[in-house]
């Protein structure tokens, strides 16, 4: 008896068996495709490739000729391979540590390939291989697939650090700041306890499914001293990509939470304290943020720069008003990038941390001033802005219906697992006050 499984590839071969017959005589297509139906997939014998591969870490004061002699070249072959890469890549610069993968005959065992990634991820690979007219060498290109991934961690001491415990590269970890920035202050608002999940793309290897790197950020979810926030990636149809919470607002606000992406605050806005140069009680008009020389300083809202130039104790110093109310300095910068009259957006680069003017050692020396009068930006509270259009809106809800669930269903690190380990704090350079 035919089995009902067998049933549709009968049916399939009667139709194949019946081209080029007369048209009378053919089947009704479409009967015979609801016959067909589910087709079974034919599952394809696996055909053993003629090599195989293994992975070789360069060992310390190896170099690449005694790494192929090691795997069997002689010392002249092993040169002209390296002389067949050496458009796409110098492998001479080889170091220890690094890794590359070697392709062997499978019958002989002779080395016949070489596999070299050419950037961090492995996307992007050099391989040369032995042919009929000696070693050629190609750059390929890996195809990839993207998978969202669930990741939970927990904060110790730093997001850093929470961050890097689970695999998280810096480019992630600025991307989750990115999402969030507006509404934590990441240099003050981390606490210990403070705890985040997120939706983030996880880009594999399509053939292999080894994961590569993390991708974009789906969606996200930070929980600061017991406030959680979330934010959803949208991309319009204009090709416009931001981050919006459940209700479709975006988290942009007037201004940013702090001038720098990373730093931490050295100190405070206050009315009187002791400065280290003058050894006198002053108050302190701004907010001094440590970071290393050369690190870019954002401008925290959109406006006109209306002082680019050196002037006294504050050293190469940045004014910037933003509208008739509000307006913000940058102080002991090492760089400007800005000209006296220019129209700046919010977070772009105005100049680079330094320690020009009256300040002790490298960092920022930052003011706010609200009509005219030094504020504390610290306690400022600015509305949020920029709601989703209600063009984009069914759109966006579609993103965001699809993804909380998802991201709800993410497992809640647990401090053990996604925590990071105490690092301690560095001295904190101070500035000179000159306002
Ligand atoms: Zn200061």
């Amino acid at each position: 008896m035919l089995s009902s499984r067998r049933l549709p590839w009968l049916l399939l071969l009667s139709l194949a068996l019946l081209v080029g017959c007369d048209d009378d005589e053919v089947p009704d297509l479409a009967e015979v495709e609801a016959a067909a139906t589910p087709t079974p997939t034919p599952v394809p014998t696996p055909t053993p490739l003629p090599w195989v591969e293994s992975d070789v870490t360069v060992k310390s004061g190896q170099v690449i000729t005694s790494i192929l002699q090691e795997q069997g070249l002689d010392y002249g072959e092993a040169l002209t391979l390296v002389n067949a890469a050496a458009d796409i890549h110098d492998l001479a610069k080889i170091r220890a540590g690094e890794a590359l993968t070697v392709r062997s005959d499978r019958e002989t065992g002779a080395l016949i390939g070489v596999i070299y990634p050419l950037d961090r991820f492995g996307e992007r690979r050099l391989v040369v291989e032995r042919g009929e007219a000696g070693w050629s060498a190609s750059e390929e290109a890996r195809e990839t697939v993207a998978v969202s991934v669930p990741v939970a961690g927990i904060v110790n001491s730093s997001l850093w650090g929470a961050c890097d415990k689970l695999g998280l590269s810096a480019d992630t970890i600025m991307g989750l700041v990115g999402v969030f920035e507006w509404e934590i202050d990441f240099n003050t608002q981390i606490r210990k306890g403070d705890s985040f999940r997120m939706l983030v793309e996880s880009v594999r290897d399509a053939a292999t499914g080894e994961h590569l790197r993390h991708g974009r950020i789906l969606g996200a979810e930070f929980t600061s001293s017991g406030t959680t926030f979330q934010g959803f990636r949208f991309e319009d149809s204009e090709g416009k990509v931001g981050y919006f919470n459940a209700e479709g607002m975006s988290s942009k606000k007037m201004f940013l939470k702090s001038p720098l992406k990373f730093s931490r605050i050295s100190s405070k806005f206050s009315r009187k304290r002791f400065h280290p140069i003058l050894k006198k009680w002053r108050s302190h008009n701004g907010t001094d943020y440590a970071a290393g020389h050369g690190t870019p300083v954002r401008s925290i809202g959109r406006g006109t720069v209306s002082f680019s130039g050196t002037k006294g104790g504050y050293g190469s110093h940045v004014r910037v008003k933003h509208n008739g109310k509000y307006s913000s300095s940058y102080s002991h910068l090492s760089k400007r990038a800005v000209k006296n009259g220019q129209v700046v957006d919010q977070g772009q680069l105005i100049g680079y941390v330094g320690s020009s003017g009256l300040a002790t050692g490298p960092h920022l020396h930052f003011e706010f001033y609200v009509d005219g009068k030094y504020s504390d930006f610290q306690r400022q509270s600015f509305p949020r802005t920029e709601p989703i259009s209600s063009k984009e809106k069914p759109a966006f809800e579609a993103v965001r219906d699809a993804l909380l669930p998802e991201l709800q269903a993410v497992p809640p690190a647990d401090a053990a697992a996604g925590g990071d380990d105490d690092d301690s704090a560095n001295a904190q350079p101070v500035d000179a006050d000159p306002g």
